[in-house]
Formats: structure tokens, C-alpha cells, sequence
């Protein structure tokens, strides 16, 4: 019995020590089933998916810079021109700021001159396009714009760990650009490549800010992925410290069509130790919440047509997720293959997509992210509720203290409780009194508790409306006749 004890006690011992560190990070996640990522994956719906890519590839209009716009193309060179049917660059910038990630701290623009990156890397870059074969315009069509003088950005959202390993970082990406062969400049909707990426980031960033992490998440949209990963080769050549702290990349490419309806995509994983470390977890996420959903595991015949290959460059582990593109014919993996016939073309719309699907994959993105970086809870217990009271010329709001909030955040609309709330103050008591209204004009108001310090938010408080009356005076107005003689 002891001996068994003793043996069992050194093969402990041996595993524990030989478990692989890479450089910088601890890779020894597993993504067995967490029930905050369960309330994650919960509050992502195909609605706010499905309105997310509506946004972003022009279908509804939608407020940027104070004007109803559509985004009706997303190529590169006009994201950053003065084209106001392309400003998906600023759009995005908003709703990240609207969510709470400051500008200049957790939120933050990578700048890059596409055409020193184009010169620097031009075979690797030329290799990546002609991998592809079917798809892309050639090379000559997609760098002729390259003028020396353009700088183009990627934009990076950084939520700080909270645990002992914060200074590892998971990066949840996507490319935010779009093209089409027929009229890249004005018209490519890029519903499916990449507005799928790009819902299941924008949901991401909606929900993460709600919870605390052990690691550090940087989900960053990359632009110039079409003219040959421009924006990830940037990123990667200009951040070369941060690789050694980098986890692992959930890369997300084009995963909304599927029209044999099969819920079969790919995960192009490669052959590093570290990728297989995203892509196990990947799998076990799918497992484990019970997605719907089934996958080719590529690990040679891996892809490198997208931003994920930037960072295979660096020695970094990184995935893919696409739709079922190739016909890699797998063991118990996808039939044949089912490739969007509108990719790159005007028709890649919303209406040509699988939201099933889609919502499904990017629900086991933002689980791959949100397991990696081991979720520690909700930042708050509780949520505030707010309540508004009128006093004689101006209201009050109270609501009862939320345990561990450092601030408040106060917001108000003009229209009603489903409204554009914009932020009216910061206090860090239990109430505000608003004092710049208008007698008779009704206010809505909510409240949010946050931490002072890094990203971490309550849920959005009740809606309480509320009107101050313009005192009435009784003016007594005495008739009088003038009766003549
Ligand atoms: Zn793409």
C-alpha cells in the first residue's frame, strides 16, 4: 500500500515537471466546462449577431459621427479616405467607447504604412495570395493604391487580467476589411467575410467587460488582411515583446454559410503544440456547451490565407475558424466542401448566410477566448437599480450600493428607456441629482457600477423616467364691459 502510495506520488511528481512551458506563458489550460462562460454564451444571441453583420455590411443605417450612414464598402483604401459609405473604421471606434473602453487606454490604433509593409514582406506576402488560388484580385489590382504616404490602422480593444497570470494575453481577432472583384471601392458588403468575424468580436467586447479574467484578452480588428494580411504582418512585425507573452489567437474568418446546412466548418490548427492547445480547447468548448456544431481538424493541410499565419510567422500558436472551404475529406470530419459562391463578390449579404451557424461558431470563438484566459466571475454580484425622484426644479437618483464598485456611471436619454443613453456623470455615491433639465420634458435615466481602474462593469441598471411639472399659476383674468351710453 505504501509502495503504491510512493510510485503514485513520483508519476505525480514527473508529470507535474514535465509539463511544457513555451516561452512567457504557462500553457497548461484545459477548458473543462465553467458556468460563468456558460452565463457568457448565454447573453450572445442570434439577434444581436445577426445586427452586428446588418451594421457592418450595409444593410441598416446606422449613427456615425451624428449621422445615419450605411457602411456599403470596407476595402481597405476607403476605410481610411474621406468616403462617407466607408466609415466602418470610426463606427467601430464609437460603439467600442460606448461600451466603456477608453480611448487611448483600453482601446487603442495600431498605425501602419501599408506600403513599407507591402515592400518588406512582398514574397511572403505574394506566396500567402497565391496559395489561394480561386478568390482574390491579383496582386498588381490590390497594391496598386499603396501611395507611401498612406497609413491605415488596426484597432485593438486590451481587457487586463485580473489573476497571477494577467501579463499572458489571448488575442481574439478578426479582419475588419472587406473587398469585391466588381466594385471594391463602393460596394462590398463582406456579410459573411468577414462580418461573421467581426459580430463575434463586437459581442465579445459587449459581454467580457461584465467579468473578471486570471489573463490579459486583446481582441483586435485587423484591416488589409485582403491586400495580403497587411494589418497582422504590421502588428506582429511592430509588437515583437508581446509575442513571448501570447497565449494563443482565436483568428476568425468567414464562418456564416453554410447552405447544406451540415453545421460542419473548419479549424485550421496547423502543427505547433501551442495551436493545438487553442484548437483542443476550441473543441472542448463545442463538447462541453453542447454547440451544435461539427469540424474538420486541420493540422498539415492547414490554411495560411489568413491573419492567423502572421503570428505562426512569429512562433506563436494560433487557429483559424472558416467555413468549410476545402475538401480535405478528413475522417469524421466535413463532406466534401461548401464554399460561399459569393466570396468576394457584391452578393456577400447577410441574406446569403447560415445565422444558425453562425451565431454557433461564434459562440465557440468567444468560449475558446473566454476559457483560455480562465474566467474568475462577474466583476459585481449585483447589478444596480435605480430609481428617480422630482424635486422642485431638478431630479434625483439613488440606487443602493453595489459591493466593490469604486464608481458610478450615470447615463441618460431624451426619447425613452429604449433610446441613445449618453453618459452624464461619474460619482462614486449612491446617487446624483440632475440638475441641467427642462420643466415638463421627461428623462430616462440608468446606471452602471464600475471599478476604477481596468475594464470591468456591472450589467446596465433598470430604465427610471421622470418629469419635473411646470408649477401652474392660476392668473385670474377679470372680464370687464365696456358698455357704451
Ligand atoms: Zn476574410
Amino acid at each position: 500500500m505504501k509502495k503504491i502510495r510512493l510510485t503514485l506520488l513520483v508519476i505525480a511528481l514527473i508529470l507535474l515537471i514535465s509539463v511544457p512551458t513555451a516561452s512567457g506563458t504557462s500553457q497548461t489550460v484545459t477548458c473543462p466546462y465553467n458556468p460563468t462562460v456558460q452565463e457568457i454564451l448565454n447573453q450572445v444571441t442570434e439577434g444581436a449577431v445577426t445586427q452586428w453583420i446588418r451594421n457592418f455590411s450595409g444593410e441598416d443605417f446606422v449613427p456615425i459621427e451624428g449621422e445615419p450612414r450605411k457602411i456599403l464598402t470596407r476595402y481597405s483604401s476607403q476605410l481610411f479616405s474621406t468616403n462617407p459609405d466607408a466609415m466602418a473604421y470610426p463606427y467601430l471606434g464609437e460603439l467600442l467607447e460606448r461600451f466603456g473602453y477608453e480611448q487611448g487606454t483600453y482601446l487603442t490604433d495600431h498605425s501602419y504604412s501599408p506600403y513599407n509593409i507591402f515592400e518588406s514582406k512582398k514574397e511572403v506576402i505574394k506566396e500567402s495570395i497565391s496559395k489561394d488560388g480561386e478568390g482574390l484580385l491579383s496582386l498588381d489590382q490590390n497594391v496598386k493604391f499603396l501611395g507611401q504616404t498612406l497609413t491605415w490602422k488596426n484597432k485593438i480593444v486590451t481587457i487586463p487580467g485580473h489573476g497571477p497570470n494577467a501579463d499572458e494575453i489571448v488575442l481574439m481577432t478578426a479582419h475588419l476589411d472587406s473587398i469585391s472583384y466588381e466594385e471594391p471601392n463602393t460596394n462590398a458588403p463582406g456579410a459573411e467575410d468577414n462580418g461573421s468575424g467581426v459580430a463575434a468580436l463586437m459581442e465579445a467586447a459587449r459581454l467580457f467587460r461584465f467579468y473578471k479574467f486570471d489573463r490579459t484578452i486583446k481582441i483586435i480588428f485587423f484591416t488589409g488582411e485582403e491586400q495580403g494580411l497587411l494589418g497582422s504582418v504590421s502588428y506582429v512585425a511592430d509588437h515583437p515583446a508581446e509575442m513571448d507573452y501570447i497565449m494563443g489567437v482565436v483568428n476568425l474568418d468567414m464562418f456564416g454559410y453554410d447552405s447544406d446546412d451540415d453545421h460542419c466548418f473548419e479549424l485550421h490548427v496547423g502543427t505547433r503544440a501551442d495551436s493545438n492547445v487553442v484548437g483542443t480547447c476550441f473543441t472542448d468548448v463545442i463538447e462541453n456547451y453542447g454547440l451544435n456544431l461539427t469540424f474538420d481538424y486541420l493540422t498539415d493541410g492547414a490554411t495560411g490565407i489568413s491573419d492567423h499565419a502572421s503570428f505562426w510567422s512569429a512562433n506563436v500558436g494560433a487557429v483559424e475558424v472558416l467555413e468549410n472551404f476545402f475538401n480535405s475529406s478528413l475522417a469524421d470530419g466535413c463532406v466534401g466542401q461548401d464554399r460561399n459562391p459569393n466570396y468576394h463578390h457584391i452578393t456577400d449579404r447577410i441574406a446569403n448566410m447560415n445565422l444558425p451557424v453562425t451565431l454557433s461558431i461564434a459562440q465557440a470563438g468567444i468560449g475558446t477566448v473566454a476559457s483560455l484566459v480562465e474566467p474568475i466571475g462577474p466583476c459585481f454580484a449585483t447589478d444596480p437599480v435605480i430609481t428617480a425622484t422630482t424635486l422642485t426644479d431638478t431630479i434625483l437618483l439613488s440606487w443602493p450600493e453595489v459591493v466593490d464598485a469604486d464608481i458610478y456611471n450615470v447615463y441618460r436619454s431624451d426619447s425613452s428607456c429604449e433610446g441613445i443613453f449618453t453618459q452624464i456623470a461619474q460619482v462614486t455615491s449612491n446617487n446624483y441629482e440632475d440638475t441641467d433639465i427642462e420643466l415638463d420634458k421627461y428623462y430616462f435615466y440608468k446606471v452602471q457600477a464600475a471599478e476604477s481602474d481596468g475594464v470591468c462593469y456591472s450589467q446596465m441598471s433598470n430604465c427610471a423616467g421622470a418629469r419635473v411639472e411646470e408649477p401652474v399659476f392660476f392668473d385670474f383674468y377679470i372680464p370687464f364691459v365696456i358698455t357704451g351710453e
